[in-house]
């Protein structure tokens, strides 16, 4: 089983490519083609199973490369893995020109309030960050069609969850919505129950 036969963009395949993947990862092989046809979804994984590019390489090519607003925003739990899930969409998305922001809390706002302005189309960040700027309105979330909550577990043990509920209903209501953790313990189902639709569940 190769990326080759997951009906991708061949500019997605040639950025795997590059980054020397080749075959999808079991969560990669489950998740990718629930993602690519509109599902919402649940993904059980640990750290290491190539949960990042499960649900990066979908959302690139989901995105709309001539639209230069904000489509997806990533939610993370820290300042360095919002870092590092947007190094890995820059990576995979090298051939498909995507426009990633990493934002985060200790960062100048103003900086960060610049390189929004410059017509970013995926937000990786953290909550109290993110919703600093959504309530600001420095940040425009009426053109997101995607929202993905990255290890959401660790998000609530932080206490971040009523920041991510707060972040989600600021996005529209017709958005694909993906959430990935570790474990599922009851606040994360009843946060699945009240803001997705139908999701499909996948875990590894
Ligand atoms: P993650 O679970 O997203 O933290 O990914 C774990 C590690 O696996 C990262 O270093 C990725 O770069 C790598 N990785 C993800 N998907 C693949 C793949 N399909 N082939 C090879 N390595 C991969």
């Amino acid at each position: 089983k190769l990326f080759g036969n997951l009906e991708l963009d061949r500019r997605i395949v040639d950025g795997l490519k590059e980054m020397g993947f080749e075959e999808p990862t079991p969560i990669q092989q489950l998740a990718v083609p629930q993602v690519l046809a509109g599902y919402d979804m649940i993904g059980q994984a640990q750290t290491g199973t190539g949960k990042t590019a499960a649900f990066s390489i979908p959302m690139i090519e989901r995105l709309n490369p001539r639209k230069r607003e904000v489509q997806t925003i990533i939610i993370t739990p820290t300042r360095e893995l919002a870092i590092q899930v947007a190094e890995e969409i820059s990576k995979i998305g090298r051939f498909s020109r995507i426009k990633v922001l990493p934002i985060y809390g200790g960062q100048s706002i103003e900086r960060q309030i610049r390189s929004l302005r410059l017509g970013v189309q995926v937000v990786v960040g953290t909550p109290g960050r993110l919703l600093d700027h959504l309530r600001r309105q420095t940040l425009k979330v009426d053109q997101v069609d995607m929202v993905i909550l990255d290890e959401a577990d660790e998000m609530l043990d932080m206490g971040f969850i009523e920041d991510i509920e707060e972040i989600i209903r600021h996005t529209p209501a017709e958005r694909q919505t993906l959430l990935f953790s570790a474990t599922m313990p009851q606040e994360i189902i009843r946060l699945a129950q009240q803001y997705m639709t139908d999701p499909k569940y996948v875990t590894v």
